[in-house]
């Protein structure tokens, strides 16, 4: 088994927290892997599956427990189910960005506008990662798991995994365990064959973060470029050099709220509907039937707000720090909270909880946090 000596998790974690587990493995191949959490399965113990790091907030405390590290790679194509696509199934370990490249490389959409997400491609599907409107689930076929329970791998169709507003039946929320305690192997994807030259830029989301008006044709290597320009500039691509992106990415998520409190909310909060929950299907017991078939039931839509607003309108500029902390809000994004260097778990979950506490007693809603918490509460 690949132990190496363990090492705080500040050092393979993005927002740069968190203690030594009691053991540390690194699994290069599939195997490595699927034995580890074997062991790891059968001793009843704690554990963790790591990627990048790039989604977890983990406690100032040693980690009582084994972190298997996923560093498994590879890009391997098989055949696909439809003319015009290729089909790819990638290793759990291998990196987003580095996938996304290859698939602009080959001329392959779906997944350009999601240049330079941080973290591995086995952890993309666990929250649905998604940037300017184009997510995961758009691309994603299926991927093979390895559950708790059953210790064999099985392949699982994406439309099984519950993917939803940067969450799956595999994401660990705050205060919750996963529907699904299940580990990733690899991912499969279907994507388009659109080739090098340029095409359509598909979603209106991304046409406006581009500058592009609808109908504008570019390739799929400016789109990367441009966005990943855009990323840089908020501190968004991890930069050893700017600890703007010594973060999780976005903290706390878009709060999802009833159209009825979204209506509270100052007029200026921007704000996107939510798909509105439209009854899919009306069972009516035969006993019961009268002849007459009642029209769908419509609820009103939910809305989504940003998070971001709220914080900044709530008095929290951006680079807002408590006193004494080395934990801040990023100097180029509200939503991203940063250790500026050696900052301690604690005091980021300092920060967190202030700027909940502003935002919930300005606004009435409690805002939630993306990142996976490992040990620590908020
Ligand atoms: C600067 C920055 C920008 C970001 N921008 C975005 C963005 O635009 N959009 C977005 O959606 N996210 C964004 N994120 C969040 C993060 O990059 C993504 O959630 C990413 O998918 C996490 O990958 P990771 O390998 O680092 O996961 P980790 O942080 O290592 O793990 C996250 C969770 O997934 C679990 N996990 C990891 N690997 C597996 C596996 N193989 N099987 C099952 N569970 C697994 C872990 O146990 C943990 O619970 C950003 C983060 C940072 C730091």
């Amino acid at each position: 088994m690949p132990h190496v000596s363990p090492r705080p998790l500040a050092e393979l974690t993005t927002l740069r927290t968190g203690g030594a587990p009691t053991a540390l493995i690194e699994a290069r191949t599939r195997d490595e892997l699927i034995d580890a959490l074997t062991d790891a399965w059968d001793a009843y113990e704690p554990w963790l599956v790591l990627g990048g790091g790039s989604n977890l907030f983990v406690a100032d405390e040693p980690f009582d427990g084994t972190v298997i590290r996923v560093l498994t790679e590879g890009i391997e194509h098989v055949p696909a189910t439809r003319p015009g696509f290729a089909r790819l199934r990638v290793a759990a370990g291998h990196s987003w960005d580095d996938f996304v490249e290859a698939c602009v490389q080959e001329g392959l959409a779906g997944v350009a506008a999601m240049s330079g997400i941080p973290g591995t491609v086995g952890a993309a599907p666990v929250q649905n990662v998604g940037a300017y409107g184009q997510e995961i689930v758009q691309t994603l076929a299926e991927v093979e798991l390895l559950d708790e329970r059953a210790h064999t791998p099985v392949a699982v169709p994406a439309s099984e995994l519950g993917l939803g507003f940067r969450t799956s039946v595999l994401k660990q929320h705050y205060g919750s365990v996963p529907v699904r305690s299940a580990v990733i192997l690899s991912v499969t994807f279907e994507l388009p064959i659109v080739g090098t030259g340029p095409v359509p830029v598909h979603g209106e989301q991304l046409r406006r973060a581009l500058g592009l008006d609808e109908g504008a044709e570019v390739s799929l290597a400016e789109i990367r470029e441009r966005v990943l320009g855009i990323r840089a500039g908020k501190g968004m691509l991890l930069d050893d050099a700017d600890p703007d992106t010594y973060s999780a990415g976005s903290f706390f998520q878009n709060a999802i709220v009833s159209a009825s409190f979204a209506r509270t909310l100052p007029d200026a909060c921007p704000r996107w509907p939510v798909h509105p929950d439209i009854d899919p299907m009306t069972v009516i017991p035969l006993a019961r039937f009268d002849g007459r078939v009642p029209p769908p039931r419509t609820t009103e839509s939910d809305v989504k707000v940003s998070a971001a607003w709220l914080i900044e309108h709530a008095g929290l500029r951006k680079g807002f720090a408590l006193p004494r902390s080395r934990a801040s809000l990023s100097t180029k994004h509200a939503l991203a909270l940063t250790n500026r260097g050696r900052a301690t778990a604690a005091e980021l979950a300092e920060l967190a909880r202030f700027v909940q506490g502003r935002v919930q007693s300005e606004f009435g809603l409690i805002l939630q946090p993306e990142p996976v918490l490992v040990g620590v509460e908020l």
